[in-house]
């Protein structure tokens, strides 16, 4: 809007935030996105000091957590996992990763999951019926694990947003997984030998505010949704939660925050095991990636 004055500085600003009741320069918005990063990672208890591993999708999410952290002065390092997606989504990640890092200097590791397992999204969604968001998630869960491990670290960074987490919130509501409750938290410290530490720097910030971010800073995330993830149930609460916020401006952040402050930080769950086949922590004897695997090879059906 022509001649409004930002909410900090009272130099013309044009970024609207609604529920912020605010209205930003350029300068002051990247203030707040920043220390919004700042705020969440002090909360957790991390410091520049800790090395952190940045799982990295080429997406807006996982770019602009990366370049706050590098901003905060935290030595980073991305992983990202080659899923192996058709329609050339899997090269355009990593090609959005590269133009990313490349002139920041930043360094960054990729797997391919068909290298490592033997069979690539592409693949299992040939093979199996089960629903390809689901199978995708744990792979990538585990994935993400073991592989920080492998590479050295004892702290993931992984970009969930807050609509992600309100999403997941209202997804596990309407399904009544109240089980699920005590796992949903930006911060699942560990000191299990295979397994890191799990944080969403971004878990107070918006979509929208992520994508202006982007904007602001230059960065060109990969812009297409991946070409699997229609009909994913995950974007329907999304979804239905953009609905409320349009008409009450405030309302997803109200839901999740409501929902955190009545949550102590969660400790590593003592009832978790190993995988009997493959030594992962898991529940129960055998982790969903190998039952998969078993599937997948015709071993015993599951
Ligand atoms: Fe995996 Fe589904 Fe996400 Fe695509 S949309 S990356 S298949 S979880
Ligand atoms: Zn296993």
């Amino acid at each position: 809007p022509k001649g409004a004055k930002c909410t900090r500085c009272k130099a013309q600003a044009t970024i609207r935030l609604p529920h912020h009741h605010a209205i930003f320069c350029s300068e002051c918005f990247l203030q707040f996105f920043r220390n919004a990063v700042a705020k969440a990672l002090k909360k957790f208890g991390t410091t520049p000091r800790t090395p952190l591993l940045v799982a990295v999708s080429g997406g807006k999410d996982s770019l602009a957590m990366w370049n706050v952290l590098r901003d905060l002065g935290y030595e980073t390092k991305g992983l990202h996992i080659d899923l192996g997606i058709e329609a050339g989504f899997s090269r355009a990640s990593a090609e959005a990763i590269e133009r990313f890092a490349s002139p920041r200097n930043l360094p960054w590791v990729t797997y391919s999951l068909k290298e490592t397992i033997g069979y690539s999204i592409t693949d299992i969604r040939r093979k199996t019926r089960r629903k390809i968001c689901s199978v995708c998630g744990f792979l990538k869960r585990q994935m993400l694990n073991r592989l920080t491990i492998r590479e050295d670290y004892r702290a993931l960074a992984v970009g969930h947003n807050l609509d992600d987490e309100a999403g997941r919130l209202l997804g596990n509501i309407v399904r009544h997984r109240t089980r699920y409750f005590e796992k949903q938290y930006p911060y699942l410290p560990s000191d299990h030998p295979r397994l890191p530490a799990r944080l969403k720097p971004l878990y107070r910030l918006e979509a929208d505010e992520i994508r202006i971010y982007c904007a602001e800073t230059g960065i060109m995330p990969l812009d297409d949704r991946c070409p699997l993830s229609r009909g994913a149930t995950s974007h329907m609460f999304k979804e239905a939660l953009d609905f409320l916020e349009d008409r009450m401006p405030g309302t997803k952040r109200d839901f999740l925050f409501s929902f955190l402050k009545k949550r102590e930080q969660p400790s590593l769950d003592p009832d978790i095991g190993s995988c009997t086949r493959c030594g992962e922590p898991c529940y129960g004897e055998t982790c969903s990636v190998c039952r998969l695997l078993n599937q997948l090879r015709g071993e015993d059906p599951p």
